[in-house]
């Protein structure tokens, strides 16, 4: 079942996600060539600290860490290393939770480590760009294909490799709440209404679909080793304009 927010879970989430944003923020300012992804997660743990927040990820299924860090080929779920150093030219996406209020915000992001290649560049844009067009989606009267039919249009068009094995999904007290969202059409014909809050989560590849898990059972990194992207927002329906609940406040 999917719940409908009521006005104070969203308050509270609102704020989540505005702490959500000021840990991206953060990381935009300090991602640069020589920083370790562990400085990255002791970083954003601090921010998440200092607004009173709870960072969702640390435990969650044993997660060791407050931020997913995934450089190039990473798709998803990378764990912070002190021996993990970026590099001119990487690309790295940081996935990261707050709980505030007992509400979690999700958000996801790619950043460029000094200057990237073309090819890379492009696949942010593409992979920003399906974020955006599913965002736009996400209005009562359509269904969850309808976001996962703007998603997969755009990875065609810019010929992106879709991961199909994860998605975006629901998010309120916990985490991963239904439904789960592909990142393709798949024929699901949910219809989205007022005050349902999803997690939309487009994860695109230079290359091939296809991805493994590393042998640490976290790290999920692209078959053919070619870069992948990752943006997410945290996102309101209403009556009116979809609302970016993992932007900052005024
Ligand atoms: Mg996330
Ligand atoms: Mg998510």
């Amino acid at each position: 079942m999917i719940n409908r927010k009521s006005r104070d879970e969203i308050k509270k989430q609102r704020h989540a996600g505005h702490i959500v944003a000021l840990v991206h923020k953060k990381m935009k300012e300090v991602i640069e060539p020589g920083i370790s992804t562990k400085e990255l997660d002791n970083i954003a743990m601090q921010v998440i600290k200092e607004n009173k927040a709870v960072p969702t990820f640390l435990g969650y299924n044993g997660f060791p860490a407050s931020i997913c860090a995934s450089i190039n080929e990473k798709v998803v779920h990378g764990i912070p290393s002190e021996d993990e150093i970026l590099r001119e030219g990487d690309i790295i996406a940081i996935d990261v939770g707050a709980t505030f209020g007992g509400m979690v915000g999700d958000s996801a992001w790619s950043y460029a480590v000094g200057k990237i290649s073309e090819e890379k560049q492009l696949l942010m844009k593409a992979t920003e760009e399906a974020l955006f067009a599913g965002i736009e989606k996400m209005r009562p009267g359509n269904v969850l294909d309808d976001i996962s039919g703007a998603i997969e249009d755009v990875a065609k068009k810019y010929k992106m490799g879709i991961v199909r094995h994860y998605g975006g999904h629901g998010v309120g007290h916990v985490m991963h709440e239904e439904p789960f969202l592909f990142n393709y059409r798949v024929g699901d014909k949910t219809k989205i209404k007022s005050n349902y809050v999803i997690a939309i989560e487009p994860m695109l590849n230079l290359g091939g679909d296809d991805v493994y898990t590393e042998p640490d059972n976290w790290g999920v990194v692209t078959k053919d080793h070619k870069p992948s992207a990752h943006f997410e927002h945290t996102v309101l329906a209403t009556e009116d304009e979809p609302i970016l609940i993992t932007t900052l406040m005024e």
